[in-house]
């Protein structure tokens, strides 16, 4: 079987690729054991030392890899290139910090001496999605090659040029061969690998329904796992925000990755007094993004990475309008080829509607209006999702509050739309997933943390 490269542009296959046989995945998964088994006993510093240079690799090379996630996925290529020089910044954080992060901690007993170790598990599978093709799993590969693992990459089936890239980084930055395999494989084989005793854990990004499957799959034969699945991020618009500054940044976190990010803006719940005020500026914000070929460098977002998926999206509008909702901007697919979906902004949006209820991956803002804060705090939590969150007010005492106490997810920013940053966990709660990635808290997912007590 095949797996290929399509530029979302204009439709045309770019380059095909072989599948690996299962036998092939068999052995690469061996090749990373064989690889782990000498890196395990490595020290922080030598492990360090191969990771800056990942990040020096990745610095030298954004441009070619920026032009590379815009063939394949349609990213815009002045974004693809910031990808590829914050996935260094994850590897310098890590190369810096996992010695402290995994450093014994004394536990004292009644022992002459107890502690904690931190032990790495082996080789953990890494089934990633296309909508960052570098940063998810840079994210996952840092603090996991840090930490002593080794790691075994299936990339979505539409990036294969990124995940054959991606192990390159690091067979050029000076890791142990094979230590970091990419699989080149389809969904359908990923089980056998779940299955193979030589893989200790499971991380996925991705969507619910692929979570689930591979969540259920690994816990058939007792591995751990993380998932990282979607969002509908809810931003609260209260009546004393700074409504441009809310706007611009509620556009700006909405149309970020041409509105396919977990942690995109996606509801925008805004209490009446400010309503009609605020979607005429988000309509604006969102008119006045510059929208077209990925490859232009002053492009702010681009083409949906898949035709099906941008038919898919426009789907979710389409049906959210016949239950409803009103359309204030766009909702009109563009003429030609490719995946191409506009600014988009829909209101009036209720329980029942895809819009509402559903994560919508692209750069389509959705509106509900509220009576009050706590109606706005309630239709936030009412998801089934909760990755992140926001709240626009000029009172940061209140912000504050609403940000740590009341939304239910795993990360909720005030006044500015949520980003990932290494310094901080990422993660969500009810159907976004569970587990943590960056900070001390990702690296500490993939490793046996071992109790020590001498008598
Ligand atoms: P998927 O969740 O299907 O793909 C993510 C990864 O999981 C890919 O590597 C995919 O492989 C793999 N995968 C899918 N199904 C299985 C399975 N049964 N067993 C093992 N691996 C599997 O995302 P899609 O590309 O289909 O996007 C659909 C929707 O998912 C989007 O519209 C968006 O809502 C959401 N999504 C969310 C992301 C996030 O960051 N939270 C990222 C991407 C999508 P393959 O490509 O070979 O199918």
């Amino acid at each position: 079987m095949a797996i290929a490269s399509v530029n979302p542009v204009n439709g045309r296959t770019v380059k095909e690729y072989e599948a690996l046989t299962p036998a092939q995945a068999a052995e690469a998964v061996e090749a990373a054991q064989r690889a782990f088994l000498g890196w395990r006993r490595t020290s922080f510093a030598e492990r360090a030392a191969p990771m800056r240079r990942a990040g020096a690799v990745l610095r030298d090379r954004a441009t070619e890899f920026g032009r590379l996630m815009a063939m394949e996925m349609g990213k815009p290529v002045a974004a693809g290139e910031a990808e590829a020089r914050k996935c260094a910044t994850a590897c310098d954080f890590y190369a810096e910090n996992a010695e402290r992060f995994l450093s014994r901690e004394d536990a004292p007993t009644e022992s002459r001496r107890s502690f904690v170790a931190f032990n790495p598990l082996g080789v953990v599978l890494a089934v990633m999605p296309w909508n960052y093709p570098f940063w998810q799993v840079f994210r996952f590969a840092a603090p996991g090659l840090m930490a002593g693992n080794a790691g075994v990459l299936k990339h979505a089936s539409n990036v294969p040029g990124c995940a054959l890239a991606i192990e390159e980084v690091f067979r050029d930055a000076g890791f142990p061969r094979d230590l970091f395999r990419t699989l080149l494989i389809g969904s359908d084989a990923v089980d056998a690998v779940i299955e193979n005793p030589l893989v200790r854990a499971v991380t996925l990004t991705g969507s619910g329904p692929a979570g689930r499957k591979v969540a259920a799959k690994a816990g058939s034969v007792l591995k751990k796992t993380v998932l990282e699945l979607g969002g509908s991020d809810a931003y609260l618009i209260l009546e004393d925000a700074d409504l441009e500054a809310a706007a611009t940044a509620c556009a700006k976190g909405r149309l970020i990755n041409s509105g396919q990010s977990c942690i995109a803006a996606k509801r925008f719940i805004v209490v009446e007094p400010v309503r009609e005020r605020f979607e005429a500026l988000l309509v604006a914000a969102m008119k006045a993004g510059r929208f077209g070929d990925p490859f232009d460098r002053d492009t702010e977002y681009g083409p949906i990475a898949r035709r099906d998926l941008r038919d898919d999206l426009h789907g979710q509008v389409r049906q959210s309008v016949e239950q409803g909702a009103r359309l204030l901007l766009g909702g009109e697919v563009p003429e030609g080829e490719g995946a191409f979906y506009p600014a988009t902004v829909l209101t009036d949006l209720r329980p029942g509607m895809p819009a509402h209820d559903e994560e919508i991956f692209g750069p389509v803002a959705s509106v509900i209006g509220v009576r009050d804060e706590a109606e706005a705090i309630a239709v936030a939590n009412a998801s089934a999702f909760g990755l992140g969150g926001g709240v626009f007010t000029r009172d940061l005492a209140r912000g504050e509050r609403i940000a740590a106490e009341a939304l239910e997810c795993g990360a909720a920013f005030v006044n500015q739309p949520v980003v990932s940053d290494p310094r901080l966990p990422f993660g969500g709660v009810k159907e976004s997933g569970y587990g943590r990635e960056l900070s001390h808290f990702g690296i500490r997912e993939f490793v046996n943390i071992k109790a020590v007590s001498i008598a």
